[in-house]
């Protein structure tokens, strides 16, 4: 049996241990769970079955860490940060490996997981030196006033799956670079790549005992974790990625506690396609956003619409293109098409592709499973009342729609009520730009697609999107103002 950190090449018949990360200790649990490999269905690691008693010790770890972290002078942290990023660096292979093997991610998709990772880390590294406050003039003689910001305190982070290592990286890293402390809870379909491994390398690059925790859960032991989370007052904001539906029951909750939730949720993002744009490109951009990470991303796209005058030519290659993308084995160079994560998300898109060719919607591409895999498809005539009309799939399927002009297209992506991420590809950049405005979408790319991610930039969504924006936005988030004013001399009371 393997522990933590010993990653063994992939097809050795060995299946890695872990232990939750509380406090500075690795603590072993009661009751381990399988995780699984999607793409082969057998046992890849043993994980602990944590418990809302593991959470509370957790959070007390996180709560007697805050006061000297939020202290820790900005070039301490810094360094800490740059270094955390190195061993991201380092450990390149190993996570692109095994976030093959925990969530069916293929190369490509890996690889950049780890790219943004390493820039959060570096970027990151520089917050602590951002302006924290402002004077504000007051009208009451000899007062000083300002409005300084400052931490929060512990912050939980809850994450997902679907990109696993960056999006933990990116719930953790936006709260402890503005002086708070963390509990992450990873989802248990990636309890490691988006968990445990996190603190192993923020361990090597030397964070104090504390700083991070993580507890893992069986699955769909989620709640008794975040009941603790909810009932504890150290805790002082839920840093939520997942879906809108799991966004909607944790707001609602928050709203009871009365404490801050930031929700980074699902999308049903629209790519426009207009028709001075270059049909070739857009074919291109179109097949990336669909199927990358085969369509597991929040800002993957869902539906095309395309101009009229080059709707034919545009469908005619993207069916081409669509047809040719290697499905398979995540962990072979070149696959393009992974896994879905698991079985029931298989049987879900295959489910909703069916309901809606049931209800006459025409199927141009895919349609089926190879394995887990399920095909690149591509789907159009989809009729209103089908799920995949305007609901987030989770999955490789694209559905396209002709439109008679750029208002139609706007119109119709603003129908849905998600607004994450949308593309718009034109010849007219300033067309473009202006269209863009009008668009409810948290982000809108002019002449290119709608998967990014830089960590810099505000990423983050309107309506059932959710709300709050990643990376030095964050900042908002993550720190409370307080008004703070000093008085010379006295003043004169009106009573
Ligand atoms: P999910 O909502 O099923 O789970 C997300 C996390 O919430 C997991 O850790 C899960 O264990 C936890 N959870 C589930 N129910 C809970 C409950 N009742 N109380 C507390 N925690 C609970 O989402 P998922 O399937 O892991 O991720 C895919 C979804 O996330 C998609 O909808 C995708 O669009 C969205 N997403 C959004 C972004 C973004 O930045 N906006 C990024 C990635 C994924």
């Amino acid at each position: 049996m393997l522990m933590f950190g010993q990653f063994p090449a992939r097809g050795e018949d060995l299946v890695r241990e872990y232990r939750q990360y509380i406090g500075g200790e690795w603590v072993g649990s009661e009751t381990l769970f399988d995780d699984l490999d999607p793409y082969r269905g057998t046992v890849m690691a043993r994980v602990p079955a944590g418990t809302r008693a593991d959470a509370a010790r957790a959070v007390d770890a996180a709560a007697a860490a805050f006061p000297a972290w939020a202290e820790l002078p900005p070039a301490e942290k810094q360094a800490l940060f740059l270094r955390a990023a190195d061993v991201v660096e380092r450990r390149r292979a190993e996570i692109v490996a095994l976030l093959a093997e925990e969530t069916g991610c293929a190369g490509g998709f890996a690889g950049f997981q780890v790219l943004t990772a390493t820039r959060l880390l570096r970027q990151a590294a520089n917050w602590g030196y951002l302006p924290v406050g402002e004077v504000i003039r007051s009208d009451t003689p000899g007062t000083f006033a300002m409005a300084l910001r400052r931490p929060l305190g512990v912050v939980a982070g809850i994450s997902p799956w679907n990109g696993a290592h960056v999006l933990a990286w990116r719930t953790v890293v936006n709260p402890l670079a503005f002086g708070n402390t963390a509990v992450l809870k990873p989802s248990e379909e990636a309890p490691v790549s988006a968990g445990l491994l996190i603190p192993e390398i923020m361990e090597e690059a030397g964070f104090p005992p504390g700083v991070i925790n993580v507890v893992t859960h069986a699955p769909g032991e989620a709640v008794p974790i975040a009941d603790e989370f909810f009932d504890r007052p150290e805790v002082r904001c839920i840093n939520f990625t997942g879906s809108s539906a799991t966004g909607r029951i944790l707001a609602e909750r928050a709203g009871r506690a009365l404490k801050r939730c930031v929700l980074e949720l699902g999308g049903y993002n629209p790519l426009i396609v207009l028709a001075d744009a270059d049909v070739d490109y857009a074919v291109e951009a179109a097949a990336f956003a669909a199927f990358f990470h085969s369509g597991q991303i929040c800002m993957s796209a869902r539906k095309v619409l395309v101009e009229r005058p080059v709707y034919h030519e545009f469908m005619d290659k993207l069916v081409k293109r669509a047809a040719a993308l290697a499905v398979g084995d995540p962990a072979d160079d070149g696959t393009v098409i992974g896994p879905l994560i698991n079985a029931a998300a298989l049987d879900r898109v295959s489910g909703e592709v069916r309901e809606a060719v049931d209800a006459g919607a025409t199927l141009l591409a895919g349609g089926d499973a190879d394995g887990r895999c399920y095909r690149p498809t591509i789907l159009t005539d989809v009729p209103a009342g089908a799920r995949i009309h305007s609901e987030e799939t989770f999955g490789p399927v694209l559905v396209a729609q002709p439109v008679d002009d750029a208002d139609e297209a706007v119109a119709i992506a603003n129908s849905t009520r998600y607004g994450l991420s949308a593309g718009l590809i034109t010849g007219d950049n300033q067309r473009g730009f202006a269209l863009a405005r009008r668009i409810d979408s948290g982000v809108v790319h002019v002449n290119d697609q709608t998967v990014a991610d830089e960590p810099q930039l505000p990423l983050g969504g309107m309506k059932d999107s959710g709300w709050g924006r990643s990376g030095p936005a964050s900042m908002h988030d993550f720190t409370e103002i307080q008004w703070i004013t000093t008085r010379e001399g006295t003043g004169h009371f009106p009573i």
